[in-house]
């Protein structure tokens, strides 16, 4: 069984940092957020707000929100 389906479209996420549309998909270095700025946005607001957030990167395969609660 191969999931490699050309025509299947990215997974879309919402950007943490600006709402916006974003690909979260390995093409987008930023996931999940939609541009190095969002990214640098967020981490700054995370730096300025506590310092207790563990250095653990989310799994990869859990999507950001589950769309099926849309
Ligand atoms: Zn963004």
């Amino acid at each position: 069984m191969q999931e490699q389906d050309p025509s299947a479209k990215p997974r879309m996420v919402r950007c943490p940092a600006c709402g916006g549309d974003s690909v979260y998909a390995p093409s987008n270095r930023w996931r999940p957020f939609c541009s190095e700025r969002c990214k640098n946005l967020d981490l700054g607001a995370w730096a300025s707000e506590s310092f207790r957030v563990p250095e653990q990167a989310p799994p990869e395969d859990q999507p950001f929100g589950d769309p099926k609660e849309r």
